[in-house]
Order: C-alpha cells, then structure tokens, then sequence
C-alpha cells in the first residue's frame, strides 16, 4: 500500500435496482442515481396522439453503475445516449433498462438523453391501482382535450409522458419544452422561460425553479384564456381556462385571496416562483390535481357553485406546501400531503360557511370507522389506490387530533418547524413525529402512532361526546 493512503478501492460497477421497494408500489422506482433535472420535448400536431418526445435526464449516481434502469412506458423508444454516446437499452414490463458504453463511475453526474415516441391513446391504468368498488372515476393518465392534452399522472403514470425516476422521494427540476401550431399555447410547471416562433409552429420553455416530484408535473397544449394576476408579494399568478369555456374568470380570481389567507394562516411565504390554476376541458369533474406551481381541474368545475369550488382551490393552494415543496418520501406518507391539504380545506371553508373549526371536522370524525375499514389507517393504507383519497380524512384528523391535544400555538409551530426543514425536499411519516415531539417538548409518538398506524379511531383530546 505505498503512497494510497486514504484511497479505498472503489466498489466494482453493479446494476442500479430496479425498484425502490415501495411497499405499495413495488415496482415503481429504480436505484443507483438521484433524478436531478429532466428536459422533456413535445412536438405536438392536431390531429395525431403521437408525437416526436425526448428526455434528458441529469442524474448523479450513487454507485458505481454498469447499467441502471427508469420507469418508462411509451410508444417506442428510439435512442438512448449516456453523456453523448450511443447506449445499449431494452424495455420489460414498465422499465426501461439502459447500459452505457462505459460504466459511470460513483458520484458522477451523468445525462440519459432518450429520443421517444409519446402516444396519448397510449393509456393503460396502472398495474397496482385498482379503482375503488363503487367509486366511479375515469382515470386517465393522458387528458386529450378538443384541441390538445394534459396530464394526470398521480399516482404512478407520470412515465407515460416520459421515461423518469417515478418516484416521489426522487424529486429533479423541470424544463419543458413544447412546439405547437401557434393558433394553440402550450403551459407547464414553472415559470415560461421562452415563446419562439418559427414559420406557423411555436415553442414554449417553461423551467421550475424549484425540484418537484415527477407525479405532479403538468404540461397542457389548448387555446387558453389566459388571467394574469398578482398574488402577495408580488407573486405572479397566472391562470389558464379553456377559450371555450364561458365564465370561470370569478372564481379564479379568487386565487390571490387564498393565497393570502393560506399564507397569514400557516405564517409561510408560497413555497414556488408562481402560482395559477389550469382549467381543462375534460369529463374529470371533481378531480382535481395539485400540479406544482399551477393546480389542475376540470375546467366545468369552476362554472360551479362558489362555495363548493372555493375549499377545493385551497385544498389543491395547500398541496403546493405539503405534497409538492415537502413531498412525500414514499407512498405510504401520503397523508402528510392529503392529511394536509384536507385539513386546511376544512379550515377554510368553516370560516366560509361560518361555523366552528371543530363542527366542521366533528363530521369527518363521524365517518372515521368507516374510512379506516375501507381504507385502513392513513400512514399504513390498505392498498396503493387508497393513495389516491383514502388518506385524505384521516389524515385531517389526526392533524386536528394533534392541535386539540397540543394547543393552536405549539401545533402552528410544529407545522412550520416541519415545512420549514423539509421544504424542497421530501419528508417520512417518522420525520413528522420527531418534529412534533420536539417542538412539544414531550412524547407524542404514541398518541400520534395511534392515529397513523391504528385500525381503530382514537378518542379525539377536548371532544369526549364525538362519536366514531
Ligand atoms: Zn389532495
């Protein structure tokens, strides 16, 4: 050992996992690297649900890697470089499995750029969701609209529209860029960073500025209605409807005001460099997704009742804290996200409604027994459909479990001491509970495991008459 002191020798090259042993979604995921950005093109034309598509994707390894895999499922796969040479790759089941020419060494930072064909007809449902019994949703990945597309991807559907580390714990930075006719616009998470034209096509860049998981990215091509506003701060809030759309414009311009009331009640700044909301013209009525920076709906939903929509903005305004600026670092910590996004939403719309906090969450108790049965507990749900909803109620609970034992104060402090250390980056059940037990000062794990973890609905603290 002459003159290598301290010079270990480096772990031979090993294939990456092909999964990251997600207990509700056991294939989903790869390891050896982490995500670090992805730039993803569409070349969309009417007419045809194919279209020319390519992803780089920046990773830095974490092994030494003789071949490494991304969840992809595509129309056809046509190249595949890794830092510009020429890679040998084959797809199975849902994967794509790539091997460099040479291998990349632990640490590297590498790029895997892939030139793909997307198809939007391409639309399988996911191997390991199954809708609810009863529950009767259309899900789609792909929402083909009159005249373009948008996205659904949660939860395991984002490498339908490109090959990725799907995974939320993995998250990366976005750019998006997309050509279209230039009668039709194309919106995506992040900021537009540049509008090109060339003879009749258009390119629009749109960038993050911030790492997002991959479940919640959004890319729309349509002719939109576009409402420009400013939020607090100086923070631009720009919104998309369908041009066909008739009215709207009223309830999304309420989104400055509830971007405002969310802040003042959490005492946090908005997490993203902008926010909006998307209308899509589509038959999802009543879903709605949190895509970063810009949350998605069914356009129709906002030619409803005021008072039906308004909470459901604030619940998909909440996501943008907890579930994409904190995301969840596997699936079974979806609560974190809906629990949140829930209990804020139920907040809200007791202020609208102008009854009390705890009347409004007195009726989620009321149905707690039955959401567990059908469900199962919220950090330990019952199967990865549950994903979806099922954590949404008793996820809201426990929270309001929490700040019924431990007092407004502390429970405000514990929410921004956890947003606080975990923003930008993805947070664990167990991570809740040590901040919790922190900013406490004692030991609430076995109050808040009951909750998380329990079959059975606890007694809610101050509310010995509530009934399960
Ligand atoms: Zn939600």
């Amino acid at each position: 050992m002459l003159g290598v002191a301290g010079t270990a020798a480096a772990a031979p090259p090993t294939t990456g996992a092909p999964n990251l042993g997600d207990r509700l979604f056991p294939d989903l995921g790869n390891g050896g690297y982490d995500a670090q950005s992805y730039d993803v093109s569409y070349d969309y034309r009417p007419g045809v649900t194919t279209m020319d598509s390519s992803v780089v994707m920046r990773a830095r390894a974490t092994q030494a890697l003789s071949s490494f895999s991304l969840d992809a499922l595509v129309a056809k796969i046509g190249s595949v470089t890794v830092d510009g040479r020429p890679a040998a790759f084959r797809t199975a089941g849902e994967k794509l499995f790539v091997t460099p020419a040479a291998p990349v060494r632990d640490h590297a930072l590498f790029d895997v750029r892939i030139e793909y064909t997307s198809d939007r007809k391409l639309d399988p449902p996911s191997p390991t969701v199954r809708v609810p019994p009863g529950m009767d949703w259309p899900i789609k990945a792909w929402i083909n609209t009159p005249d373009g597309f948008g996205f659904m991807g949660q939860p395991d559907r984002a490498h339908l529209f490109f090959p990725a580390n799907d995974y939320p714990g993995d998250k990366a930075r976005f750019t998006f860029r997309v050509t279209t006719p230039s009668d039709l616009t194309a919106v995506a998470n992040g900021s537009l960073v540049s509008k090109d034209l060339s003879g009749d096509r258009t390119t629009y860049v749109w960038r993050t500025a911030s790492d997002i998981p991959t479940d919640i990215t959004q890319v729309a091509v349509g002719k939109f209605r576009e409402i420009d506003q400013t939020g607090p701060h100086g923070l631009p809030v720009q919104s998309f409807l369908p041009a066909s759309l008739t009215g709207g414009d009223d309830l999304v311009r309420q989104t400055p005001a509830q971007i405002a009331w969310l802040e003042k009640t959490l005492g946090l700044p908005f997490p993203f460099q902008r926010y909006g909301v998307l209308g899509l013209d589509s038959d999802y009525d009543g879903v709605a997704l949190e895509t970063a920076t810009m949350s998605t709906f069914a356009a129709a939903t906002f030619v409803q009742p005021a008072d039906q929509v308004t909470p459901v903005m604030v619940h998909e305004l909440t996501h943008q804290y907890f579930g994409d600026s904190v995301s969840v670092g596997s699936w079974d910590d979806m609560w974190l996200s809906e629990g949140h996004a829930t209990y804020y939403q139920m907040l809200f719309s007791a202020q609208q409604r102008n009854i009390t906090f705890a009347d409004n969450m007195k009726s989620l108790y009321a149905e707690d027994a039955d959401q567990r049965s059908t469900w199962g507990p919220p950090a330990h749900m019952r199967n990865a459909g549950a994903t979806l909803v099922g954590s949404d109620a008793a996820g809201a609970l426990t929270l309001f479990a929490l700040h019924e034992l431990v007092g407004e104060q502390t429970f405000q402090r514990i929410e921004q001491t956890f947003y606080t250390q975990f923003h930008g980056r993805s947070a664990h059940t167990q991570d809740y509970i040590d901040v919790a037990n922190r900013v406490a000062g004692r030991d609430l794990t076995s109050f808040l495991t009951a909750w998380l973890y329990g079959t059975a609905t606890p007694a809610m603290p101050g509310h010995p008459d509530w009934k399960a």
